[in-house]
């Protein structure tokens, strides 16, 4: 998203999540903020903290998920491709250059993290510990993993694939 689309979109979405949190539908204000999220993170880090700082406070007054990332194996991690936003592609081209590579989602050039594809077809992010579902490059996980709070819709739609 492009920092202008992305200004004319954090408002709205920020102003809705709070309608719809003052009126009870938490999922659905969860979902704006979700995107209002995602539209901050396109913004140049030195536009973020201040519309951060409004999406946290309105994210404060959603009530806490009932369950934990405990047992669930991480399926979060699973099946979906790890988009690096620009500026995070210089430092894992530094440190994990084998474990990226290029694809093109929506016709767009993008780098991606490179899946271990399993016996069963399916696939996970190269970074996941299998024998315990935990991130093995947390303090440096890219944003897009960042912005997946447990709980979050994702988190629970990711939660309800067997
Ligand atoms: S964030 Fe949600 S889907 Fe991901 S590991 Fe935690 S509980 Fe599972
Ligand atoms: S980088 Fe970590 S949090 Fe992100 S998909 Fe991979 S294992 Fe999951």
């Amino acid at each position: 998203m492009t920092r202008t689309k992305a200004l004319d979109r954090i408002p709205v979405c920020l102003t809705r999540a709070e309608h719809l949190l003052g009126s009870g539908h938490t999922r659905a204000a969860q979902i704006h903020l979700e995107e209002a999220l995602s539209a901050i993170l396109d913004l140049p880090s030195s536009e973020q903290d201040s519309w951060l700082q409004q999406h946290d406070s309105i994210a404060a007054r959603l009530p806490p998920p009932d369950f934990t990332c405990d047992g669930c194996g991480g399926k979060c991690c699973r099946n979906v491709y790890v988009i690096l936003r620009p500026e995070e592609e210089a430092y894992f081209l530094a440190n994990h250059p084998d474990q990226l590579e290029t694809r093109y989602l929506s016709e767009k050039a993008v780098m991606v993290f490179k899946n271990t594809v399993r016996e069963n077809g399916s696939f996970i992010c190269p970074f996941m510990n299998q024998s315990t579902g935990w991130c093995g490059i947390y303090e440096n996980r890219p944003a897009i993993c960042r912005i997946f709070p447990v709980g979050c819709y994702g988190c629970t739609v990711a939660r309800s694939i067997p």
